[in-house]
């Protein structure tokens, strides 16, 4: 027999502009936020090469106006994604530096390092961000970290989930669970409300998270003894502040054409620099009406400069910000609940600090007051940290007695006739859940079946997310209607979906986890391995 030794276990927020790490400390009966090597406690996801080295976080935002071709942020966006999206190849066209596409439809990025082109993996840079991240955390709790529970967008879908445990088990790290980033803010938001003492029995809480590149809403319940459970969740894994800063840059770059007669959107060093005072200006009209954005010699020696008002930044993003609305409804539409039953509306993120957002949701909340309590940047990460010391066996009464409930974001099924959407799982639905479904034979003398698993809302496939497809052969011949294939879906704590299949005549037996697809192989988790620099 061996004595058991307690693992240390962080939280992590991996997040599209932002990541924070968070652990339970014993010292201290309580979850800190671990600062990084500059001091600060967020970190910006961003990762850039140049002749010498790799660099992370900080070092590598602070160079990516010298070195914009080199410099990756936004990789959260390309996470499980296919370089077909329609929305990544948007995305792809702002970016500075060169997304590929490779086998299987994925997504490489192109970077220079040490004067030869590399091609590195999303899952690759998120395991440097991740790798940065534990490194702080280790040296912050002068102990090795082996284990981790990484925060994903509610919204995420299975293959965006199975990236981001990829990209975890390649930074070196254990991944205990993947949890839904509301989840986590509720978390922090409700142990510290538990204390108070005037908590009434069940509290609805809706939470609304809108970070640098992901939106992300959820309804839950918080019971006084700890039971946490969400009803409902909703969003978009593409709106956020970064879409903010690009209509501010593209107003920007129209202004530039209409004064100069000259183009700079192609101008990755110009556009680079635009971004940088593109956000910085939105964060000034937060508290500001009004801004300016001066920039010397911006395009072949010429300077630009432009006010902003708080009226514009509102007017270019008016469309943006309505979609927010229309989720939040949606969400109380699914979790079946009026907006008179919300107790506390809870915000989370950077961009909620827009005080247009903030007015827009009071008005639809019959001008009820905000919670903007928790700190926004860190309660995903802070959560992130409570689950984790609870899974790890730490942390006191109130972590160990915390009960959590998700949902799935997305209606999960199988594509039945020519691009019929078949729901066994529908969204909202509580996860750990297994369900089944029995179909027949749709020939005479069929010899086997397709499973093809898509994930979405439509009831036709074709506009859903198709996840992967297996054949289960060596049917008894029969007439049409008399063989059975029973399907079976089952969904972990992570989100992530197993699907299996039996044909009823002959007990034979085919079975895959769906991410497995996109999931990256043992052998290509050791090459990228070796490829990961740091
Ligand atoms: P997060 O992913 O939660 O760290 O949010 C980061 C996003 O919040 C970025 O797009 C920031 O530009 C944005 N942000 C941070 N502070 C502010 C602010 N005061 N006003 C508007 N946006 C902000």
């Amino acid at each position: 027999m061996s004595r058991s030794v307690k693992t240390t276990a962080i939280g992590i927020d991996l997040g599209t502009t932002y990541s924070c790490v968070a652990a339970w400390f014993d010292q201290h009966n309580r979850v800190e936020i671990i600062p990084n090597e500059q001091g600060n406690n967020i970190t910006p996801s961003c990762v850039a090469c140049d002749d010498i080295e790799v660099l992370v976080g900080e070092g590598a935002k602070n160079q990516i106006t010298r070195n914009p071709n080199n410099t990756v942020f936004d990789v959260k966006r390309l996470m499980g994604s296919k370089f077909s999206d329609k929305r990544l190849q948007e995305d792809i066209q702002s970016w500075p530096f060169k997304v590929i596409e490779r086998s299987l439809e994925k997504p490489m990025i192109v970077l220079e390092h040490m004067g030869t082109e590399r091609e590195f993996s999303p899952e690759e840079i998120s395991s440097m961000i991740l790798k940065n991240l534990k490194k702080a955390a280790e040296e912050f709790l002068g102990t090795p970290v082996t284990h981790a529970v990484i925060t994903v967008p509610a919204y995420f879908n299975d293959k965006q989930r199975q990236a981001t445990k990829d990209a975890g088990t390649l930074s070196g790290l254990n991944i205990l669970q993947l949890i839904n980033e509301p989840t986590a803010a509720a978390i922090a938001y409700g142990l510290d409300k538990l204390a108070d003492r005037n908590h009434p029995p069940q509290k609805n809480v809706f939470i609304f998270d809108l970070g640098g590149g992901t939106f992300d809403v959820s309804l839950l319940t918080i019971t006084k003894d700890g039971n946490i459970s969400v009803k409902a969740v909703g969003g978009d894994t593409h709106l956020g502040g970064e879409d903010f800063d690009k209509a501010m840059v593209n107003h920007c770059v129209e202004e530039f054409k209409k004064r100069q007669n000259k183009d700079i959107s192609k101008n990755a060093r110009a556009v680079g620099r635009l971004k940088v005072a593109c956000e910085k200006a939105k964060r000034d009209l937060s508290s500001t009406a009004q801004t300016s954005i001066e920039i010397d010699s911006l395009y072949d020696g010429i300077d630009f400069s432009i006010k902003f008002t708080r009226a514009r930044f509102e007017e270019l993003n008016a469309g943006f910000f309505t979609k927010c609305i229309e989720h939040v409804e949606k969400c109380l539409r699914d979790g079946d609940m009026q907006k008179q039953d919300i107790d506390d509306i809870v915000l989370v993120g950077g961009s909620t600090r827009i005080p247009k957002i903030q007015l827009m949701l009071r008005e639809l909340f019959d001008w009820k007051q905000l919670c903007k309590s928790i700190n926004a940047d860190e309660a995903v990460a802070h959560g992130a940290a409570v689950l984790a010391a609870k899974l790890s066996d730490n942390g006191n009464k109130t972590v160990k007695d915390l009960i959590l409930l998700d949902v799935t974001p997305l209606s999960l099924g199988i594509e039945t006739n020519v691009d019929d959407m078949d729901i066994l799982i529908p969204r909202n639905t509580p996860i750990p859940t297994t369900k089944e479904d029995v179909y027949v034979t749709m020939v005479d003398n069929q010899i086997g079946f397709t499973i093809q698993v898509y994930q979405g809302e439509s009831r036709k496939t074709r506009d859903n997310i198709f996840l992967d497809q297996f054949h289960l052969q060596g049917v008894p011949p029969a007439p049409a209607g008399e063989q059975k294939v029973k399907v079976c879906f089952t969904i972990d704590v992570n989100g992530i979906l197993n699907v299996s299949a039996e044909l009823v005549s002959t007990g034979n037996k085919k079975g895959i986890i769906i991410a497995e697809s996109g999931k990256l192989s043992k052998d290509d988790i050791e090459k990228m391995l070796k490829n990961v620099v740091l």
